[in-house]
């Protein structure tokens, strides 16, 4: 039988280029450079939606939804994340708490933080104080100090209502 309580961890990682919007936990940034892949590569978006599916062990985001898949080319990935969580709901669990990392040299996004949390709470059917979304950078170490992408994990609680 299942336990009343499941945690999920994801990661993710996107390169940075030029003439790419940047889009992170539903905000548009204003950026000189955006996150390449095949939706909107919103890479925090992606991190928890990969949490969630690891909560309950259901594989990872590429398995569900492949680049091959038309539907969501350009899409916004607020639309994929809620379709992981019709999956999580469907089997009888709602979003206890989500905290995530952002690792991004630049932009700076502590001022976008409010509302992507808004976006992600909006999505997941929870107040703002359940998600917690933290931005750091990489102290120029490596290829993510460089620039050349950002990174996000999160970690996910669900709890089994019905
Ligand atoms: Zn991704």
């Amino acid at each position: 039988m299942g336990s009343s309580v499941r945690i999920g961890h994801g990661y993710d990682v996107h390169p940075l280029v030029e003439g790419r919007p940047l889009i992170l936990g539903g905000v548009r940034i204003d950026s000189p450079r955006g996150l390449a892949g095949h939706s909107d590569a919103d890479v925090l978006t992606h991190a928890i939606a990969s949490a969630l599916l690891g909560s309950l062990a259901l594989g990872d985001l590429g398995t569900h939804f492949p680049d091959t898949d038309l539907r969501w080319r350009g899409a916004s990935s607020l639309e994929l994340l809620a379709a992981v969580y019709a999956m999580v709901k469907e089997r009888g669990y709602v979003l206890g708490n989500c905290d995530a990392t952002i690792v991004a040299q630049q932009p700076r996004l502590a001022g976008f933080v409010a509302a992507m949390r808004a976006n992600l709470a909006s999505v997941l059917e929870v107040d703002s104080d359940a998600i917690s979304v933290k931005a750091t950078t990489h102290e120029g170490l490596g290829a993510v100090g460089r620039g050349e992408g950002i990174v996000a994990q999160a970690v996910v609680t669900i709890v089994f209502v019905a």
